[in-house]
């Protein structure tokens, strides 16, 4: 509602000084205010489908480190993973005459045997490439898995309009080893202290990524902090000592668009419902199947409706250490996240995305 009167406001102080401004135009530059053009802002999602052999060898399978691409020239705003399958497999059954020294069958399989015994060890943005995603994903269980990989992507500069257009601007803000030492997440208090940095006021963070490295973990959490500038990052250890080195990896997107460093329009971007704890979109999963839930950017106020669905964030919040995250797609106006409860009744969720807007404001003054 706050965002419906925000809007409405500013359509009425445009044409309030609509006069004004054609009467500077003649001794400015082409793009700056010859009209309130706007530029369509061109953001896909890219999919892979891989298959991931279960214990054994199977030479016709998919690696699981996969290198993922936006088209050339254009940015990763966030890669994802969504388990969709694990095949049932009825291993042999024990031989009583066995030497343990000896196995006649593989012993390191999964715990489950089902989704579930999917890792994914690493999901980041490649530090050399501003249109790659790394994935490395492990499948333990004794099937085959089918994995789905997306990415979401933004080109490089806007669509034309009035004979130009203008730079988007990402930029690397962070990749590297941080200390893992906390399970349970940052998001209760802002503002925080940011152990690594955060993005400038004119700009949000996008394309949030990890490398675990061997560590065991599993994803309880991935979220915004400081007011979007900047993400927080939650597991579940299954095991593995913390503290730990892991790697993390962030970027920051410019809310503004350029020639050069001259900034010469806005882009709109919201994160929705929004960037406290509280505000997060909060769901029960029952126990069961495993279950979808989705957010829209404009699910809850019409003017959102040009947004994308851009980055996504969740969190496992009551019950987390019996409820699993079996990824997210893209739709890409829709985030949809797949959540596997097991315990005895309903788990908590969070969820919510960055969502941005598909053209540009007016130019600016
Ligand atoms: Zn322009």
């Amino acid at each position: 509602m706050t965002a419906h009167t925000r809007f409405r406001i500013a359509v009425a102080i445009g044409a309030l000084v609509a006069p004004l401004v054609v009467v500077a135009t003649s001794a400015l530059p082409a793009d700056a205010g010859t009209s309130k053009h706007k530029h369509e802002v061109y953001m896909y999602k890219v999919e892979k489908n891989i298959r991931l052999s279960g214990v054994g060898s199977d030479g016709s399978a998919d690696s699981g480190s996969q290198l993922v691409r936006c088209n050339a020239g254009d940015q990763v705003l966030d890669g994802m993973w969504s388990v969709k399958h694990v095949d049932q497999y009825q291993p042999p059954p024990p031989d009583t005459d066995e030497d343990p020294d000896f196995p006649s069958a593989p012993t390191l399989h999964g715990t489950y045997d089902d989704e579930r015994d999917v890792w994914v060890r690493a999901s980041y943005p490649d530090p050399s490439d501003l249109r790659s995603w790394q994935f490395e994903i492990e499948n333990k269980a004794w099937g085959d898995a089918q994995v789905k990989l997306f990415l979401t992507c933004i080109r490089g500069y806007t669509e034309y309009a009035n004979s130009h257009h203008h730079q988007i601007k990402v930029r690397s803000l962070f990749g590297g080893l941080y200390s893992a030492v906390d399970q349970g997440g940052w998001f209760t208090s802002e503002p925080q202290a940011e152990p690594w940095g955060k993005c400038a006021t004119n700009e949000y963070f996008v394309a949030p990524g990890f490398d675990l490295g061997s560590a065991n973990f599993r994803l309880r959490g991935t979220y915004p902090r400081a007011f979007g500038q900047s993400w927080g990052w939650s597991f579940i250890t299954d095991g593995s000592p913390v503290p730990l080195q892991i790697s993390i990896y962030g970027r920051c997107i410019s809310r503004q668009v350029f020639d050069l460093a001259t900034p010469r329009h806005a882009i709109a971007m919201k994160h929705l419902p929004g960037t406290s704890f509280g505000s997060w979109y909060a769901s029960n999963i029952p126990q069961g199947d495993p279950e979808e839930r989705q957010y829209t950017c404009d699910q809850a106020d019409g003017d959102y409706h040009a947004y994308k669905a851009m980055v996504g964030w969740f969190y496992l919040d009551s019950h987390w250490d019996d409820n699993w995250f079996l990824g997210m797609e893209p739709r890409p106006k829709t985030r949809s996240y797949y959540f596997w409860n097991h315990y005895g009744g309903p788990a908590a969720v969070r969820y919510g995305t960055l969502c941005i807007n598909s053209r540009t404001s007016n130019p600016l003054a």
